[in-house]
């Protein structure tokens, strides 16, 4: 892109800063539920997003017994420990650090995400992309990415970009999905260092700190904060006075009616009703242990 295009975009204020509700989810796991339900007509197309970070066992121990969805899907991204996949479609996969797992659950699953350690860090993130009416319904597809194939690289300033989903200053992500073309991207900003990403006025977009702190725009992001970006331009900038390590999410609002009931989420109550009935007939597929969570 020519320095001529690129002046001609506009940078992103920041609209809101948020931080987060403790709580906890699956079987006692404790959690922050930064993106929470409020948010999600604002932040269309996306659903949820969780941060954990737990050094006590007991506080991640229990891990997500079998439970299901239907409707969108759910993508894990592991900053540290270790975490087993298993789900009633066959699916099995241990997520490690630096790794992603993207589920599609489509027209429905059961799976079960359990910690595979019994002490030491926990932490990561669950980001949950809603899906477009014509593919709730679709078939469910699963796909685990070690930390080695997701595609990085480092700016002159040293900014380390990781692309999970989407395209960064040419960088193809590990993953590309239609309509919500969701850019996901992990930060590592050392001190002193700025970094730049075109996102479309029409995309909602966010970003969250998860060390250190950042400017955005010159407004300050706070540790474990997520700031909300105003639809007020093209590209978004992050400056790091200390080193600091951000997620900067994007994407294609749907703009169609979203229905929720814990795990399933739908566009009208009569289709929750049905995911309700499929799940308790077993029409999900087989699990050992039947529970609702998250
Ligand atoms: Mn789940």
């Amino acid at each position: 892109m020519s320095a001529q295009i690129a002046e001609g975009l506009r940078l992103r204020r920041v609209e809101r800063l948020v931080q987060g509700v403790a709580t906890s989810d699956g079987a006692g796991v404790r959690l922050t539920r930064v993106l929470t339900h409020d948010l999600q007509r604002r932040l269309d197309p996306f659903l949820m997003l969780d941060a954990f970070r737990n050094e006590n066992p007991d506080d991640y121990i229990g891990g997500f017994p079998d439970h299901p969805h239907r409707g969108f899907e759910t993508v894990t991204y592991m900053i540290a420990g270790l975490m087993r996949h298993r789900d009633s479609a066959g699916n099995e996969g241990l997520l490690g650090p630096g790794g992603a797992q993207w589920m599609t659950a489509g027209s429905g699953l059961i799976h079960s995400e359990l910690p595979e350690q019994q002490e030491g860090l926990m932490e990561g993130f669950q980001l949950w992309v809603n899906l477009p009416a014509k593919s709730k319904m679709s078939a469910p597809s699963y796909r685990d990415i070690p930390a080695q194939a997701i595609p990085s690289f480092t700016t002159p300033e040293g900014v380390i970009v990781r692309v999970i989903a989407g395209e960064s200053h040419g960088t193809q992500g590990a993953v590309q999905r239609p309509d919500t073309e969701p850019l996901l991207l992990d930060l590592h900003l050392p001190a002193g260092s700025r970094f730049e990403q075109v996102v479309a006025a029409e995309c909602n977009a966010f970003t969250y700190t998860y060390r250190g702190r950042v400017r955005v725009d010159g407004t300050e992001v706070a540790d474990r904060q997520m700031a909300i970006l105003a639809n007020d331009g093209d590209r978004v900038a992050i400056e790091a006075h200390e080193d600091a390590r951000v997620l900067l999410v994007a994407g294609r609002p749907l703009g169609e009616p979203i229905a929720q009931h814990g795990p399933f989420v739908m566009n009208t109550a009569d289709e929750l009703r049905q995911a309700f009935d499929d799940y308790q007939r077993g029409a999900f597929g087989a699990a050992q242990v039947r529970a609702i969570g998250a």
